[in-house]
């Protein structure tokens, strides 16, 4: 889409709110066109008037067009922070209200752009306003939905739970494991040749023990405890089992874990489970672990890339529970190929069956470098996508869960968001730190960003570590200085709390 921007540079805001209700567009510069040539096209207008701050956006697709109107009192410029703010909101506002007549439904989230809706509500709550305020910004200002607004306002409260139940000191500890079997036709993370990469494991493995090493020798120094560890990836259950005891034991014993309160694996795929893998985590203290079948049809599996069918993840369940973890959580996706209304709803209906205690429902993004970014198949629809989520929402509820946390992520099938969804008590401490930026996360191993993380600011300084482990092998010495940052940032923050 051609945009021109007039009396305004507020061009991030357009191009997020047009990614959020048309995904298809990609924002380009406005040649010599006119409309009809230029295809689709979005003129958005600031002008002040009588103490008034208005946006016009005209916009121009598929042959139509249409014009929305915002008008706000016009803020004070001498605060810059608020100033952008609000009119920020103006052009989306104004722009939201011109796509609506171009759009086939109402979108669920409204005009609302962010990746942490409940943020947004967490933030108005904490800034003083009423619940029926903040439920009426949310739907006044940026239009969501009541449901959606529902969804946000629990999970917001999810998170100023999960907020009070924090000491200053506490962070939490990622460990990214880039390894999978194979690679799933939606992943942009694990590299393409999964094979060659297997190769890289044990140079890895050593590498992460040298960022364990330097990270523990951090962290009395910044005065700093660790509340919660999450090992990702990738599958970390893609390591073998005396691999998986040797780093757990050296995470164990460089560590001080006495304040922990929840220790997550991810073992994604059923097809790297096994009863003596599953004993190793138990052994070094695992108390949450995350089998993930994203769906219970063979078919779909396929369409994904997976080397397993169904019945796997039924076997790889019972070893789990066999096993005796305090939690396990099961990912689902909406919107994947050859998937159907019918054929998610007997994935949920199955999941639900096993009665795990949390049950996380993902909508598909297109990722960029993704097989099916590059090799398109048959998606459902977003509408479809959208039916069912709300056949989610409905079993979930009623069969007890509760949604604690939530992210919405570009584009994705009709807009809509990934949830997890609980039985009470049973919320994932880690999930709604880092969804909610709640305190700093210390990052190890391969695709995970360390966020040095200011509560009382919200500021965030984040030392990324690269995403395949040839390059994190290659750059081990570096991530190790870097993360000396940690210190002088963990007694920064001190010194403010005195
Ligand atoms: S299990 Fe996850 S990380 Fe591994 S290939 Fe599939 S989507 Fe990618």
């Amino acid at each position: 889409m051609k945009l021109s921007l007039l009396g305004h540079d507020y061009q991030y805001a357009v191009e997020q709110i047009m990614l959020v209700l048309f995904p298809e567009e990609r924002p380009e510069p406005l040649t010599e066109q006119t409309p009809e040539q230029a295809g689709s096209l979005c003129r958005s207008e600031l002008t002040f008037q009588s103490g008034k701050a208005c946006v016009k956006t005209w916009l121009y697709r598929d042959g139509k067009s249409s014009c929305g109107l915002a008008s706000v009192p016009a803020p004070d410029p001498a605060d810059k922070l608020v100033y952008d703010r609000v009119l920020q909101r103006a052009v989306k506002q104004s722009f939201y209200k011109a796509a609506l007549p171009l759009l086939d439904k109402k979108p669920d989230w409204g005009a609302l752009t962010g990746i942490r809706p409940a943020k947004l509500a967490s933030r108005a709550l904490e800034e003083g306003l009423t619940e029926e305020e903040t439920v009426h910004r949310f739907q006044e200002e940026y239009f969501v939905s009541p449901q959606r607004t529902r969804l946000a306002m629990e999970a917001a409260k999810a998170g100023l739970e999960a907020k009070r139940s924090l000491r200053p000191e506490e962070l939490s500890l990622y460990v990214g494991i880039p390894f999978c079997p194979t690679r799933c036709a939606y992943c942009s993370f694990v590299s393409a040749d999964v094979q060659r990469a297997l190769k890289l494991v044990e140079p890895f493995l050593e590498a992460l023990d040298r960022e364990i090493d330097a990270a523990a020798e951090l962290l009395p120094r910044a005065g700093a405890v660790i509340r919660s560890v999450y090992m990702g990836g990738g599958t970390p259950t893609t390591l073998s089992a005396s691999q998986l005891d040797h780093l757990l034991g050296h995470i164990r014993t460089a560590f001080d874990l006495s304040r922990l309160s929840e220790f997550t694996v991810e073992a994604g795929r059923p097809d790297t489970i096994t009863a003596d893998k599953l004993a190793v985590l138990r052994k070094h203290g695992v108390d949450r672990i995350s089998v993930n079948p994203q769906s219970m049809e063979d078919e779909v599996l396929r369409a994904m890339g997976r080397a397993h069918t169904a019945a796997d993840i039924l076997s790889a369940y019972r070893l789990v529970r066999e096993a005796d973890f305090p939690a396990v959580n099961m990912d689902l996706i909406a919107g994947l190929p050859k998937d159907t209304v019918e054929g998610f709803q007997y994935t949920l209906d199955t999941v639900l069956g096993l009665d795990p205690e949390n049950v996380t429902v993902h909508t598909l993004a297109l990722k960029k470098g993704s097989r099916l970014m590059l090799e398109p198949q048959s998606l459902p629809s977003g509408e479809d996508t959208a039916r069912m989520l709300d056949y989610a929402w409905s079993r979930l509820e009623g069969a007890g869960y509760r949604p604690y946390y939530l992210y919405r992520q570009k584009y994705m099938s009709g807009a809509l968001e990934n949830i997890g969804w609980c039985k009470p008590g049973f919320e994932g401490l880690y999930n709604i730190c880092i969804m909610e930026e709640l305190h700093t996360i210390l990052a190890l191993g391969a695709g995970g960003s360390t966020k040095l993380t200011d509560p009382s600011t919200g500021k965030i300084v984040r030392l990324t570590n690269p995403k395949y482990p040839f390059e994190y092998i290659q750059r081990i010495d570096q991530l190790c200085r870097e993360k000396e940052a940690l210190v002088p940032f963990c007694q920064a923050l001190r010194s403010k709390e005195v």
